[in-house]
């Protein structure tokens, strides 16, 4: 069970990284532009696609960064920001990147989801944090350098744990106020400077819930680019205490068992991920 925890979560096998773009490019690349957040997908019929070309110029879009993200197959991988209030192309669309998911084949989504938080990266940090000063991208890492301190500046990354704590036959499942629909989820919250992700675990099951937990295993972990966290999540099982809320942040919880679930989060997510693992694994129990 636990190797198979894993494996689900090992996406983009064919894609490998890079931050230094090849000297001579041949053939068609895939472009990953950006206005805003929106991204910007080639539309046929029911399907939509990451834009194909040779060249991003092809386009005729004016182009405010550009990022090499690597090769995915044969084919490179570019990030690019385009100007706002520009009307796509022909036949091709902006839209967010939620929206994209589904419809979008899974390898160049997650590209997609890497390349967003480049470009987002690069438009907030084109000054120094500490003096000022603007900064200048760096050849061979993904960092930008201060021109007068020296300081370095790298992609943001919000480590967030999830987790889902079983008690038998049932799990935790809560409804947040941040949802905007009505929808149950298991437990997430962000690790505090100065955690290790179990204590995060532990502290924010009690604060959102009052409930104390034992056998924290960790499950997998995904990148979630809204804007840009990194979902590392765990499962637990129930060792105490009654559901007590932090009004602040859960507008209800309770006990679920599989056949009794409420509306849960989309396909898209790593919740999702774990609660399907519960839902098999307890019907695999009912079956024996
Ligand atoms: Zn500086």
């Amino acid at each position: 069970m636990k190797r198979e925890r894993m494996n689900n979560l090992v996406r983009n096998k064919d894609f490998i990284a890079s931050v230094v773009p090849p000297v001579e490019r041949k053939g068609p690349a895939w472009w990953f532009a950006f206005q805003g957040n929106n991204l910007l997908v080639s539309e046929k019929s029911s399907s939509i696609s990451i834009p194909c070309f040779n060249d991003f110029s092809e386009l005729g879009l004016p182009v405010k960064s550009q990022h090499y993200l690597g090769l995915l197959g044969d084919r490179f991988c570019y990030a690019i920001e385009v100007s706002e209030n520009l009307n796509p192309p022909s036949g091709m669309i902006f839209e967010g990147l939620r929206q994209v998911h589904g419809r979008l084949d899974e390898d160049l989504f997650w590209i997609a989801a890497r390349a967003i938080q480049i470009v987002d990266w690069d438009r907030t940090h084109r000054f120094c944090g500490r003096c000022g000063a603007p900064t200048e991208a760096q050849k061979a890492e993904r960092a930008k350098k201060c021109s007068k301190c020296g300081l370095l500046h790298f992609p943001r990354l919000a480590p967030a744990i999830i987790v889902l704590i079983e008690r038998g036959d049932q799990l935790l499942l809560a409804r947040a106020r941040r949802f905007p629909t009505v929808m149950y989820s298991v437990l997430a919250g962000f690790v505090e400077p100065g955690e290790s992700l179990e204590e995060t675990v532990v502290r924010e099951v009690k604060e959102e819930v009052g409930l104390s937990l034992k056998d924290i295993r960790y499950f997998g972990s995904q990148p979630w680019p809204f804007p840009h966290s990194l979902m590392i999540a765990f499962t637990a099982t129930y060792a105490g205490g009654e559901i007590s809320l932090d009004d602040n942040e859960i507008e209800d919880a309770g006990w679920f068992t599989v056949d009794n679930l409420p509306p849960l989060p989309g396909k898209i997510s790593i919740a999702r991920k774990l609660i399907d693992w519960f839902i098999t694994k307890r019907s695999i129990a009912q079956r024996a």
